[in-house]
């Protein structure tokens, strides 16, 4: 079987697609053949290598595809169930995992990340980690779905507590995240203003729910947003830019607003005005993946067609290292999905 695979960290001259071994399958894990996969910034940042993060090389990356089960080894699942994966796993014993918080599990793994991930023909993966996908969602979007709209559906919904009637600012759109937050605040009730890059950004932004969308390479956003709302700012920001960003974000808000962040692209050694958060009395909520829960309900929204992954392109497994660039240079909308090449 052959997989995506970084031969070391570095440019996209280390992705490769090679042939590999079939994976063994462990005890409580599913064999499931992969119909499509998705990147996520995160395969970037696993590419070009974190602290603290020792890999094996060469490195199958990917934390989100969709697929027909194989071998199910005794789990709930069989032969020909249609899944899709979900990249999180925790330990479930430790006090977090005992409060049903998965996400502070103390020894938190991501697929893809941490250990082998699912840009490849055949993976195995821990039933734990296998969500039914109905008949007639098509692969791509099922295979786009899972970490973005499970990221997004915690920090609004379960972190930010957004609610039917208030302002929501969603950072970069047209990201993965992004896409997904407008749909969800919009969902909520909130009122949507977004950034994007471009024109074309904008109006996708727009279509999915976005009242107002400000170009920051062309405006300052938080006094775009002070206008937009006769000057009071918005209740929630959705932050996953960091330094960049971050003072503006701040500067958005509204009294008593919720600032609520993902991760920090450009770096997370941002400058914070203290004043402004104690005399607005605002708060910082930091956030990371999903609980189970959380991304069964948010994904059988996605199966009922109520949030739409968009697809900015769908690739070949071989041409990995296009989607990658696809995502560094943030050129497009939506999910870059890969397809195993004979599937094409
Ligand atoms: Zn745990």
């Amino acid at each position: 079987m052959r997989a995506v695979q970084f031969t070391g960290h570095g440019g996209r001259d280390v992705i490769e697609y090679a042939e590999r071994e079939e994976p063994t399958r462990d005890n409580g894990e599913v064999l499931v053949d992969v119909k499509a996969a998705s990147l996520n910034h995160l395969d970037v940042w696993t590419r070009r290598g974190l602290p603290g993060l020792d890999l094996d090389m060469p490195h199958v990356p990917g934390s989100d595809a969709a697929g027909v089960v194989v071998e199910g080894g005794g789990t709930k699942f069989e032969e020909g169930d249609r899944v899709a994966v979900w990249a999180g796993t925790a330990c479930g014993d430790c006090e977090f995992c005992r409060n049903g918080d998965e996400p502070l599990c103390v020894n938190y793994h991501l697929l893809g990340e941490h250990v082998e991930g699912v840009h490849a023909e055949r993976v195995s993966v821990p039933a734990d980690n296998l969500v039914t996908v109905p008949e007639g969602v098509p692969w791509e979007r099922a295979a786009a779905a899972p970490l973005v709209f499970g990221t997004a559906w915690r920090m609004l919904v379960t972190r930010a507590e957004v609610r039917q009637g208030e302002n929501v600012l969603v950072l970069g759109a047209s990201g993965g995240v992004g896409h997904a937050c407008v749909q969800i605040a919009r969902h909520a009730g909130a009122t949507v203003y977004a950034t994007a890059g471009d024109e074309n950004k904008a109006k996708a932004a727009r279509s999915l729910g976005a009242k107002e969308v400000f170009d920051y390479t062309d405006e300052n956003f938080a006094d775009a947003v002070r206008d937009a709302t006769d000057g009071r700012g918005v209740d929630v920001v959705v932050d996953h830019v960091g330094k960049e960003t971050w003072r503006d974000s701040l500067a958005s808000l509204a009294k008593g607003g919720r600032l609520v962040t993902c991760g920090a692209t450009t770096g997370g050694d941002a400058t914070t005005d203290v004043n402004r958060i104690f005399w607005n009395q605002l708060t910082v909520l930091g956030s990371t993946m999903a609980t189970r829960g959380e991304v069964d309900d948010v994904l059988s929204l996605v199966w009922d067609g109520v949030f739409e992954p968009r697809i900015r392109e769908t690739l070949p497994m071989s041409d990995a290292a296009e989607g990658h660039r696809m995502l560094e240079e943030r050129d497009g909308f939506g999910k870059v999905v890969l397809v195993p090449d004979d599937e094409e």
